[in-house]
């Protein structure tokens, strides 16, 4: 069976199927349902709202402009307003307990938020039920037959299951998506799913006896350490969220922090600083899941009007960049706007496919560099001082030299893929200028200039 076997399905008042409520499902409903759309959304598991399941992989994240820009779409950024808070830059912790504070950006406006996923994620489906999507928990995708056009749907609540027509069905059901997966396997469609050789364990560091942060609340701190790294985002309750990303084998592992002692003698030699603050560190290290990390490159997400893959489903990406839930988001926008007045949906589930690959693919690529930054070339001070003549060029030349950090996390017009290949120029350029100055001061700014009208069209 190949994919030119599929027409698009026959008109009927079939309603848009969105299979999976996480981030981008539901956003993308309540986009959907607002231009008029009969959508009904199905999830897996219970109503987040209304019973206590765990939150999943990473209780926060970072929000940043391409995210923003979709949730101001939807019209619903008024009511996430109060749970973000602000982080201009990173707090560097090296291992002696020394903090160095990097402003992400110059403008007021250059700043990303540390957000609550369950938090996020239930403004979106009160948004969405308010938008009249018919919202249905309990309700998990088994699998997809592309003989006969359907989709079985296990139904947790009946203990059943029911065949869903595959017309106009969108598939926001994550990294493991068992749609993507069923087409992959059906259609022959090549898909590569590469698990990074590193996991993530996420930690608590509560907040002090007042309720207040116990250490800076606005920054994304950073414990680089080479060969791995831990983090921390702010919560609005005081705590932090800690993610350790390491080996998941190997000497220095995962595999070899498996118990209280070797965790406690870990986290002392190499997070002296947090390890203080945390009271049940090892049982907590051994009671949380260690999750696992890698990059979906699939070479398609559509087929005719029937089926689409979007957010994770189609390009999940490691978590490096903060870019997943913001790429995401952005797909929704696009896909909103690819649809404007019209309704045909062949026509723009195929060009959906086809234009926004090149930009998931280098936001992808993106994630993986920022790894390596993050964790080891941070610390390095020719790097501290790229980063810093970098902000020193956008002052002086601005819209030709715009740092690539800032390209994907303040500049929702440029494209990820334009990011990547201006990206790439400038750090010639600030090599170049870096070769034999380490201090700004040293910095040849008249070559700069220069370079910049040479290489650099305006952005
Ligand atoms: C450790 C970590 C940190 C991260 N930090 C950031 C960050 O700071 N900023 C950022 O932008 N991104 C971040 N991300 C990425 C972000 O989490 C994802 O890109 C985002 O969640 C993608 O949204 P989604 O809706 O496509 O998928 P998901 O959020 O995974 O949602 C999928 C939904 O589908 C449901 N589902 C799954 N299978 C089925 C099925 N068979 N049937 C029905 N329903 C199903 C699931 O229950 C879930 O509700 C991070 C990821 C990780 C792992």
């Amino acid at each position: 069976m190949t994919v030119s076997d599929f027409s698009p399905s026959p008109y009927s008042p079939q309603p848009v199927s969105i299979i999976g409520a996480g981030l981008a499902g539901s956003l993308l409903a309540v986009l959907l349902a607002q231009r008029g759309d009969k959508v009904r959304l199905f999830e897996r598991l219970p109503d987040m709202r209304r019973s206590t399941i765990p939150a999943g992989r990473s209780i926060n994240l970072a929000l940043a402009a391409r995210g923003i820009r979709a949730l101001e779409l939807a019209g619903v950024m008024e009511q996430v307003l109060p749970l973000l808070i602000p982080m201009p830059g990173r707090m560097l912790h090296s291992p002696d307990g020394e903090l160095t504070f990097v402003p992400y950006g110059q403008g007021e406006h250059e700043v990303i938020y540390s957000v609550s996923r369950p938090g996020l994620n239930r403004i979106l489906l009160d948004a969405a039920e308010a938008a009249r999507v018919e919202v249905e928990f309990g309700q998990t995708a088994v699998q997809a037959d592309f003989r006969t056009g359907q989709i079985t749907m296990l139904d947790d609540n009946e203990g059943s299951t029911w065949q869903l027509p595959m017309q106009r069905i969108i598939a926001t059901d994550g990294a493991g998506s068992v749609l993507r997966r069923s087409m992959v396997t059906a259609l022959t469609v090549d898909c590569t799913e590469d698990l990074l050789e590193h996991g993530y364990k996420e930690l608590k560091l509560p907040p002090g006896r007042d309720g207040e942060h116990l250490i800076h609340k606005n920054a994304l701190h950073i414990w680089p350490r080479g060969g791995f790294m831990l983090i921390a985002l702010p919560n609005l309750d005081g705590s932090f969220t800690l993610t350790l990303f390491l080996a998941r084998s190997g000497p220095e592992s995962f595999e070899s922090l498996t118990h209280a002692s070797a965790i406690d003698t870990f986290f002392l030699r190499h997070f002296a600083d947090v390890a203080a603050l945390l009271p049940n560190l090892a049982s907590e290290f051994l009671h949380n899941p260690t999750g696992v990390m890698g990059t979906v490159r699939c070479a398609r997400w559509s087929l005719a009007d029937r089926l689409l893959l979007l957010g994770d489903a189609a390009h999940a990406i490691t978590p490096f960049h903060g870019q997943g839930m913001n790429c995401a988001f952005e797909d929704c926008r696009e896909l909103f706007e690819l649809l404007g007045a019209r309704s045909d949906w062949p026509e723009v589930f195929a060009t959906f496919d086809c234009t926004r690959r090149p930009n998931t693919d280098a936001i992808a690529d993106m994630a993986i560099e920022n790894y390596r930054e993050m964790r080891d070339t941070v610390r390095d001070p020719k790097f501290q001082l790229q980063k810093a003549l970098s902000l020193e060029l956008e002052r002086r030349f601005p819209n030709r030299f715009v740092p690539r950090y800032s390209m994907v996390m303040f500049h929702d017009e440029i494209p990820y893929s334009i990011a990547v290949e201006r990206g790439r120029i400038q750090s010639e350029i600030l090599a170049t200028l870096t070769r034999d100055a380490n201090a700004i001061g040293e910095v040849d700014f008249d070559a700069a200039a220069a370079l910049i009208e040479q290489r650099l069209p305006p952005a």
